[in-house]
């Protein structure tokens, strides 16, 4: 349950509260994050046939539930037809735009947005064709969103897919695109049978290069993943990173035991991106409340809170944020904390991000936190009979 506030930072925020605190997202797939609208538009303008339905109310629940079902078949069918829609520089920009605009109405200040080049060339466009439509996406998102009064800044991820052999050449293009708003590189697709270390060669000119990535690793698959992304890769972050749970033990007296990978990861502050509804529909975890960011949290870990795809999710950042609210009892200091640990793992410079974290996270916290116990007091006082004067 949402709502209750009685001690600022210290009880459970309300939905309004989540809504406006100032969130950071690191894992959001544009091909993940389109609107129902957007989809049919683009697939009527581009000569797109293949939707189940044309009908924007039907669309929309067909998509969480093929991402539901269980059947890889099925979910993967879903990003065919974002992906499908997504092959003109319109229809690209439109989808990049709508996404920083959705990000920033749902109070995101800060967002790192991937994709897959490689996806989007069906159509005939050249990969520097298909990421120059995303940026210019982005940046009339973001100044649509600021004549809105929402500010945000998004930061472009390039995105290689671990079963094909392009990884070098995306690579590449995200150091050829790094001054126009491409902050990082990701790999991501099928991790069993496709280990990250095939990629090395990409891994190893971004190093070169003084780059920054993060791979999706330890979801689909566990210890090995995550160490071999770790240790023979040398990721910045971990994309989900949920499996870290398999090398911590827990006693029934609740002493924790970190084996050495995750004692590694946490001394590092290696940042895990964990997309805790994502993570429940591939069934790398069981539920929110038994989901291993309730225990990684408490330790500790650099972890941050993202939404991973928001259409098939049917979530955002506040949705998820609230339900790790009713699921763990966090308050604003924990969702400030999740907050700032993403600002500090963002792959943009050091002063930009603190910039964020000191003028932008901590003050709308404090101030959320002094509504809070206004309300609280305001509450105690209306308990007592006393009248409040503001
Ligand atoms: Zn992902």
């Amino acid at each position: 349950m949402l709502g209750g506030v009685a001690c600022a930072g210290m009880s459970s925020p309300t939905l309004d509260q989540i809504l406006r605190s100032p969130k950071v997202v690191l894992h959001d797939h544009l091909d993940g994050g389109l609107r129902p609208s957007t989809i049919i538009d683009l697939a009527a303008e581009t000569g797109y046939d293949r939707l189940p339905t044309t009908d924007p109310d039907e669309l929309r629940p067909w998509f969480v539930s093929a991402a539901d079902s269980g059947s890889l078949e099925r979910y993967l069918e879903t990003f065919a037809h974002t992906v499908g829609v997504m092959q003109t520089p319109d229809a690209l920009a439109r989808v990049a735009a709508e996404c920083a605009v959705d990000l920033a109405t749902d109070g995101v200040v800060y967002a790192e947005v991937r994709f897959a080049p490689e996806l989007h060339v069906t159509g005939g466009l050249s990969l520097d064709e298909v990421v120059q439509a995303v940026l210019a996406g982005f940046r009339a998102g973001e100044a649509e969103a600021a004549s809105a009064g929402h500010q945000i800044r998004v930061g472009t991820l390039l995105t290689a897919m671990r079963h094909a052999a392009r990884s070098l050449e995306i690579a590449e293009l995200s150091i050829r695109y790094r001054d126009e708003g491409v902050v990082g590189f990701d790999i991501a697709g099928a991790e069993a049978g496709y280990p990250p270390t095939r990629h090395l060669d990409a891994f190893e000119y971004l190093h070169r290069e003084n780059a920054h990535f993060t791979i999706h690793a330890g979801e689909g698959f566990g210890l090995p993943s995550i160490w071999q992304a770790i240790q023979w890769c040398g990721a910045d972050r971990l994309g989900h990173g949920v499996r870290i749970i398999d090398d911590i033990g827990v006693t029934e007296d609740g002493t924790v035991q970190l084996g050495r990978l995750a004692a590694y990861v946490r001394d590092k502050r290696i940042p895990l991106e964990m997309c805790p509804t994502s993570n429940i529909q591939t069934g790398a975890a069981i539920s929110i409340g038994e989901h291993p960011i309730g225990l990684l949290r408490q330790l500790y870990f650099r972890v941050t809170v993202n939404t991973d795809n928001r259409l098939m999710s049917d979530t955002s950042m506040s949705n998820e944020f609230a339900q790790l609210v009713t699921a763990f009892g966090y308050t604003l200091d924990d969702l400030q904390w999740f907050t700032v640990n993403a600002m500090k793992s963002a792959f943009i410079p050091f002063d930009a991000r603190l910039a964020l974290i000191n003028d932008v996270i901590k003050p709308r916290y404090a101030e959320l936190r002094a509504e809070a116990a206004f309300a609280a007091a305001g509450a105690a006082a209306a308990g007592s009979g006393a009248a409040l004067k503001p």
